[in-house]
C-alpha cells in the first residue's frame, strides 16, 4: 500500500475503538465534517445524499397517507412556548434564545424551535372549525436545535439536527392512535427495507415520555457494540396541546369538542445508526436501497488492452444505467486498480466489477460484494439481472447480520446483579419485570449508565394505546417489589 492509500484507509478497529472508529469512518469517507462550534456538523455532498434518500421514501408515504407538507418559522415567541408547561420544563434546559434583533434588544425572546409543537398548534386551532377539517396532518422537513449537554456524535447527538416532524389533529384519542401506529410503523418501515436494520418497537416508560405526550412510542435498533438507538418517536400527545391551544371543533351533533393531537419525528440520527451498523474497518457499508454508487466498474488494463477493455466496460455501465442502476465507471487513468478498490471500499459502493482482458475475451464480469468480498463470475449477457440479483443478496445478508446481532442479545435478569452483569459483559438489551418506579432505574444507571430504552406493548396498532405484557415473574428485577410491567434495560447513543 503506498503512503497516500493508507492515509485515505480507516486506521481504528470497529471493535476496539468504536467512537474513534465512527468518528473516522464519518470523516474519511466524506459524509460529514465537525463546525467551527462545539456539537454542530457540516453535512457533505456524500452524506446528504444518504439523508436525502431516507427523506425520499418517507415523504413518500407520508403523502400517500394523507400528510401535507408546511413550512413554520424557526422561532417560537417565548409566550407561545409557555402555553404548554410540560413542554417549557422539558425542553428548558435546551433552548437557544435569540434576544437581539440587529442593534436592538427584543421585547421578547425568541426561542431556537426544539420542537414545534408550540408554533404550529396555535395555526392548527385557527384552521380547525368543524370535524369536516379533521384530520389534519401536516409535517415539515426542517431542522431544530437542542443545546445537548451530553457529548455531541455526528448525526447521532448534534446541537442542530434535521429531521421532519409531523402534527396531526383528530376527532377521537382512537384516530390520533391510528395516526401514531401509522407513523410508528413507517419508521420501522424505513429502518427494516430501506436502512437494513430490523427494530423493536415499544413505548417509553412513564418518565421519559416527550414533555407533554400521553404515550411515546419509539423503534429501537441495537449497534454492534451493544448500545441502543432510539431510531424515531410517535407521540400521542392526548388534549394537552390541544386544550393549552385552544384546538377546538364542531362535531356531527353540532357540540364544541376539543381535538386529540400527535406528533412524530425521525432525525439524522437514522444515519447514524445506519453508518454505526453496517460499515468495518475498510469504510463505510451501504445497503444499495440508500448507496448513492450501487454499482462501480474498475476496469484493469494495460496499454495495448486499454481500448477493448474500455469499451467493453463502458457498454456494461451504458446497460445497467439504462436498467435504472447507479453506476459509476471508474475509468482514471492515474489510479491503479488497487487504489481504486480500497476507495471505493471506503466509500461503501456496494457491489463493485472487475473487468479485464479475460472477461472481455470469455464474455463475463467478475462480481464482489461489498460487505464480505465475496466474489462470482457473471455472463456479459445475463449482467442487468445477475447484477438486480447480487444487490438484493447484498441488503438481505446487511440485514440478516444485523437481525442475528439483535435477535442474540436480549437477554433476561431477575436482580439488579444479574442486570448489571449481563449488560456490563454482553451490552444488548436486558428484559426485566419491573415495578414501575424510576428509582429502580436510576440504581442502574448510576452503576452503569444503562437505562430503561423501551418497554415492549402488545395488541397496539389499531385504535387503542395497547398494552405492556405481564411478566413472567412478579417482582421487580431491582427492588423486588410486585411488579406488573417488562422494562429493556440497555446502554443508549
Ligand atoms: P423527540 O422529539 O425528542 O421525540 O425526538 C425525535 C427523534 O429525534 C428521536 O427519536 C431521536 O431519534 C432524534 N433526536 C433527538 N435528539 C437528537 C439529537 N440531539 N441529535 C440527533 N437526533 C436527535
Amino acid at each position: 500500500m503506498s503512503d497516500e492509500s493508507q492515509e485515505l484507509g480507516i486506521t481504528e478497529s470497529k471493535s476496539h475503538k468504536p467512537g474513534e472508529w465512527y468518528a473516522e469512518v464519518v470523516q474519511k469517507a466524506d459524509l460529514a465534517d465537525y463546525a467551527p462550534m462545539g456539537g454542530f456538523i457540516v453535512t457533505k455532498p456524500r452524506g446528504y445524499a444518504l439523508w436525502e434518500a431516507i427523506q425520499d421514501s418517507l415523504d413518500g408515504w407520508f403523502k400517500e397517507t394523507g400528510v401535507d407538507n408546511v413550512y413554520f418559522p424557526m422561532f417560537i415567541p417565548e409566550s407561545f412556548l409557555e402555553r404548554e408547561k410540560d413542554i417549557v420544563e422539558g425542553f428548558d434546559p435546551e433552548v437557544a434564545w435569540v434576544t437581539q434583533g440587529g442593534h436592538d434588544e427584543l421585547e421578547e425572546r425568541l426561542a431556537v424551535r426544539p420542537t414545534s409543537e408550540s408554533i404550529i398548534a396555535p395555526f392548527m386551532a385557527d384552521w380547525t372549525r368543524s370535524h369536516r377539517d379533521l384530520p389534519m396532518r401536516l409535517n415539515q422537513w426542517c431542522s431544530v436545535v437542542r443545546w445537548e449537554a451530553t457529548e455531541t456524535k455526528p448525526f447521532f447527538r448534534t446541537k442542530e439536527f434535521m429531521w421532519q416532524e409531523g402534527h396531526t389533529a383528530h376527532a377521537s384519542n382512537e384516530g390520533a392512535w391510528e395516526e401514531v401506529w401509522t407513523r410508528l410503523g413507517q419508521y420501522e418501515r424505513v429502518y427494516e427495507d430501506v436502512l437494513a436494520i430490523p427494530v423493536l418497537r415499544g413505548k417509553k416508560p412513564e418518565h421519559d415520555k416527550f414533555p407533554g405526550a400521553d404515550t411515546t412510542t419509539t423503534v429501537e435498533a441495537l449497534m454492534p457494540d451493544g448500545k441502543s438507538v432510539q431510531g424515531a418517536t410517535s407521540h400521542n400527545l392526548g388534549q394537552s396541546f390541544a386544550e393549552a391551544f385552544d384546538i377546538s371543533f364542531v362535531d356531527e351533533d353540532e357540540e364544541e369538542q376539543t381535538a386529540y393531537t400527535t406528533s412524530w419525528g425521525l432525525s439524522w440520527r437514522a444515519l447514524g445508526a445506519l453508518i454505526m451498523t453496517h460499515s468495518d474497518d475498510q469504510g463505510l457499508v451501504l445497503p444499495p436501497t440508500v448507496a448513492p454508487t450501487q454499482v462501480v466498474i474498475v476496469p484493469i488494463w494495460q496499454e495495448d488492452t486499454k481500448e477493448e477493455v474500455l469499451e467493453y466496460s463502458e457498454g456494461i455501465a451504458d446497460d445497467l444505467e439504462d436498467a435504472g442502476f447507479r453506476v459509476e465507471l471508474d475509468d482514471r487513468d492515474e489510479r491503479n486498480p488497487g487504489f481504486k478498490f480500497n476507495e471505493h471500499e471506503l466509500n461503501g459502493v456496494p457491489l463493485r466489477l472487475e473487468i479485464g482482458p479475460y472477461e472481455v475475451e470469455d464474455e463475463e464480469a467478475t462480481l464482489v460484494h461489498r460487505p464480505d468480498n465475496e466474489e462470482t463470475v457473471e455472463d456479459r449477457d445475463g449482467i442487468v439481472d445477475a447484477v438486480d440479483e447480487h444487490l438484493e443478496e447484498i441488503y438481505d445478508k446487511l440485514y440478516e447480520a444485523a437481525e442475528e446481532t439483535l435477535e442474540d442479545n436480549v437477554r433476561e435478569a431477575h436482580s439488579p446483579e444479574e442486570i448489571l452483569g449481563t449488560i456490563g459483559k454482553h451490552g444488548g438489551y436486558v428484559k426485566t419485570p419491573w415495578c414501575g418506579d424510576e428509582a429502580c432505574e436510576e440504581v442502574i444507571k448510576e452503576k452503569i449508565a444503562a437505562e430503561i430504552v423501551m418497554q415492549p406493548l402488545e395488541d397496539e396498532g389499531g385504535s387503542s394505546g395497547g398494552e405492556v405484557p405481564e411478566p413472567d415473574h412478579d417482582e421487580c428485577g431491582v427492588c423486588g417489589d410486585p411488579a406488573d410491567e417488562i422494562a429493556y434495560f440497555a446502554k443508549s447513543y
